[in-house]
């Protein structure tokens, strides 16, 4: 079987071979194509233009739902487009261990291709880097991405108001409880999936129809909907409650956080947005989000004077939710 060599990554012929054989033949556009040092993005009309990066180490890197590779385009797709912006370009960057399989990674950039596809974004430049067995986990993914900001949208933290309803668009915490089921081998009767997906199609059809109705937005990914809202608090300097009867969660999460002692509310998602909308459209976010194929969408809670995250449990006392000191679980994504 072929494998990754260390020439693969050292700019000779080898590098050549694996940029033509395989990026170009997955990714490739007229602006990839011409395989400058830089891509050349021309004709960019917008006042504001949002611009992330993210590097992903995920391990194991195939699991239900999704891989290290279509999670790296998700993930940058996403970051853009909870900014409010259509996200348009990425750039990739692969750190490889020598000895990697040929066809592994081939099915890693096949999943990209085709996700970057369904994001509608092109991939313009890139870089491979190869190092020697051992000093790295079989492959590590860096994406960066741009994207225009439309004049109709100003999503800030700061245009967060008392009354404004907490809205999610599915269930909580399906991509960690994933990660920890394949990691411990946990057999289910129906596999909980990952929910890596990107967002930006939903995200703009929200946009579209109510603009700055729509305050602030987050991709709730390591630490949860628990950490998002905890900085949304103190960004906005208001109270967010959240209602436990309205939390949407997958039994088999529930599960998952019952044996090992975690709480879902840190949980990450890959395929998650939270909004913080105005109270009089609330209902009909939630509505466009469940007509688009997301029925667990719900409002989940509201926005208050005062500060801090809190929950409204069942019997009707608050708790308070409190940042944790770090993650959860490391490597996630
Ligand atoms: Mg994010």
């Amino acid at each position: 079987m072929d494998k990754i060599l260390l020439a693969h990554g050292a700019g000779g012929n080898k590098t050549d071979n694996l940029i033509s054989s395989l990026f170009l033949k997955y990714f490739g556009n007229d602006t990839l194509n011409e395989l400058d040092d830089s891509g050349i993005l021309a004709n960019l009309k917008s006042d504001r233009f949002a611009f992330t990066t993210d590097t992903h180490t995920i391990t194991p890197l195939f699991f239900p739902g999704g891989n290290i590779g279509k999670l790296a385009i998700a993930g940058t797709v996403n970051d853009l487009a909870v900014c409010g912006a259509t996200p348009k370009f990425l750039t990739i960057g692969l750190v490889i261990e020598e000895g990697f399989e040929m066809a592994t990674l081939e099915r890693i950039v096949r999943s990209m291709a085709a996700t970057a596809r369904e994001a509608g974004v092109r991939i313009v430049a890139g870089d491979t880097k190869v190092v020697e067995r051992g000093n790295a986990d079989g492959i590590f993914i860096n994406s960066s991405g741009v994207g225009p900001i439309q004049n109709s949208v100003k999503i800030s933290a700061d245009r967060i108001a008392p009354g404004d309803k907490i809205i999610i668009n599915g269930t909580m915490g399906d991509h960690e409880g994933c990660i920890i089921a394949a990691r411990e081998g946990i057999e289910m009767e129906e596999m909980l999936e990952s929910d890596c997906q990107p967002l930006a199609a939903l995200i703009g059809k929200v946009l579209d129809k109510f603009g700055k109705n729509i305050k602030m937005m987050r991709d709730p990914t390591r630490g949860g909907v628990a950490t998002t809202l905890i900085e949304f608090s103190r960004n906005a300097h208001l109270q967010f409650i959240l209602d436990e009867d309205q939390l949407p969660i997958k039994q088999q999460t529930a599960a998952i956080c019952e044996i090992f002692g975690y709480d879902p509310l840190y949980f990450a998602n890959e395929g998650k947005v939270v909004i913080v909308a105005a109270k009089n459209i609330a209902e009909q976010v939630v509505q466009l989000l469940r007509d688009d194929g997301n029925p667990d969408a719900a409002i989940i809670g509201e926005v208050q004077e005062g500060d801090g995250l809190f929950i409204r449990t069942r019997v009707g006392g608050l708790r308070p939710v409190i940042k944790l000191e770090g993650e959860q679980l490391p490597r996630i994504c």
